[in-house]
């Protein structure tokens, strides 16, 4: 078959059991069995890849869409049956097409890196707010599939709100463009926004116009420290009902105050239980009067420690520890498994005492931190899935989890995706009726189920 394809395409395929053996994984951890594809296919063009999914219709294949392969969710993994599965890495479709300083667009190949998106569009003056942790390496097409988000989605919003349009490769092998480069558009059903947080499952991005904003001229770093997780927990309703509107709104627990400072000393204060991070941006003038206000806010929170900073550099080194902070329990055991809670913000103290409790219970450490404006709770559990005792034990913490999430009203993902690990817990997270929508819509992009089978939905 790889004869075939490289006959019918111009594109380099891996086909070595060494070149592909990575490509059976990505940062989710492998809680059931990993299964290697029988080739990784490296287009270069948007032809290839149609030339590539109409071979895998022929012939019974399944795609698996690929960027840096950072997916907490197993949405990279082959599901099952390896003979079957060719990853589309899309390493060799990493241009940035145009940047159009009058319309405020961008249009890259899906390939294209956030960080160095950041960088490019910066030189102009631009702002693209999407910032996963790990924007150093998450590429646009992968973080428009899982509808990445990160600590500025708390006052820029999702991803969804800064793609245009899109173009796809859909199960058919046909090149369909979602929407219009335009900022504003309601003709028709908005197709653009239902592939975003589609998991790989509806088709392949091959480019994407984004739209960008004018770069806020300063920001303002305020890290407030409290005594204990109900104060912070209080303070950010207290911040969410207020007329202050921060860029972030993140909380750490004492664990990763303690943990980052440990492996990645920063000058974090590590005796508190809880501390949030608090971004402020816009002009000098709103961020002087927004800082006066939120600073009475956290004394009447009774923030026990409150640190100001504008300077650029302190700022960066403060964001490096707080995005360090995976890498970082990482090396409190062999493994570390971040998950991906949401509930409504003034629940935010019981998930995380919930969360405690489960740790304890199981003898599994927990760092727990998120985006707390937005009600989004991330622990890192450190653990040694080798050891089939705390194997066993985690399967069971994650199962009280999830349900204990959907018991108070959350839901199972807010930024990673359901992939091929929360499937099982979807049949109580979502409307029956929905769901049946869902899996009629997959089959409108995807006839033949090539892309992602056996995940997401
Ligand atoms: C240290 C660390 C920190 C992280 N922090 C965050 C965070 O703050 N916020 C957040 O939201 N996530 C976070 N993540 C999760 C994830 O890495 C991001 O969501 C990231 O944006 C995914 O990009 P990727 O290029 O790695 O995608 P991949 O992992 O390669 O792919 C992700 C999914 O998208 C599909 N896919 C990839 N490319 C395409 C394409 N061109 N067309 C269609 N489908 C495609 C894949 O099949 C897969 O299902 C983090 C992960 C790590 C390891």
């Amino acid at each position: 078959m790889i004869k075939e394809l490289k006959k019918i395409t111009n594109c380099e395929f891996l086909e070595d059991k060494e070149d592909i053996y990575p490509y059976a994984y990505d940062t989710s951890v492998a809680l059931s069995s990993v299964n290697v594809p029988f080739c990784v296919a490296l287009p270069e063009s948007i032809e290839d890849v149609q030339k590539i999914v109409k071979y895998a219709i022929k012939n019974n294949l399944v795609i698996i869409p690929r960027g840096a392969g950072t997916c907490h969710s197993a949405g990279c993994r082959v599901s099952k049956d390896e003979r079957r599965a060719i990853i589309i890495h899309f390493s060799k479709m990493n241009k940035i097409i145009e940047i159009d300083e009058k319309n405020l667009t961008a249009k890259v190949q899906p390939n294209v890196v956030l960080g160095d998106l950041q960088r490019a569009i910066d030189k102009f003056n631009l702002f693209f707010p999407p910032d996963p942790s790990n924007l150093e390496v998450s590429t646009i097409g992968g973080a428009i599939a899982l509808s990445s988000s990160g600590p500025r989605t708390f006052k820029y919003g999702q991803i969804k709100n800064y793609i245009l349009n899109l173009k796809i490769v859909n199960g058919e092998g046909e090149v369909v463009e979602l929407g219009k480069d335009l900022r504003k558009n309601v003709t028709g059903y908005n197709l653009c926004d239902l592939f975003i947080g589609s998991e790989g499952t509806f088709g392949i991005v091959v480019e994407a116009t984004l739209k960008l904003i004018p770069k806020p001229a300063c920001t303002k770093l305020i890290l407030a420290y409290f005594k204990s997780i109900d104060e912070a927990g209080v303070c950010v309703t207290k911040i969410l009902t207020s007329n202050v509107q921060p860029a972030t709104l993140d909380i750490l627990d004492d664990k990763t105050l303690i943990t980052i400072e440990k492996f990645n000393p920063t000058g974090l204060y590590t005796r508190y239980e809880a501390a949030l991070l608090i971004e402020l941006d816009g002009e000098v003038e709103s961020i002087s009067a927004e800082s006066k206000k939120l600073q009475t806010i956290l004394e009447e929170a009774h923030a026990e420690k409150i640190v100001n900073t504008d300077d650029k550099k302190a700022n960066e080194d403060i964001w490096k520890a707080r995005r360090s902070s995976f890498a970082c329990c990482a090396k409190l055991a062999p493994n570390v498994v971040t998950e991906d809670i949401v509930v409504s913000t003034s629940k935010i103290p019981e998930m995380i005492k919930f969360i405690r409790q489960l740790s304890q219970k199981y003898g599994i450490m927990a760092c727990i931190m998120g985006h707390a404006g937005d009600g989004n709770i991330h622990p890192n559990f450190a653990l040694d899935l080798e050891n089939i005792t705390q194997l066993r034990n985690f399967k069971e913490l994650k199962d009280e989890l999830f349900k204990g999430a959907l018991k108070m009203g959350g839901t199972l993902s807010g930024e990673h995706g359901i992939g091929m690990e929360k499937r099982v817990y979807l049949e109580d997270a979502i409307n029956p009726i929905a769901h049946s929508y869902m899996k009629q819509i997959k089959q409108v992009f995807d006839p033949h189920n090539i892309f992602n089978p056996d995940k997401a939905i």
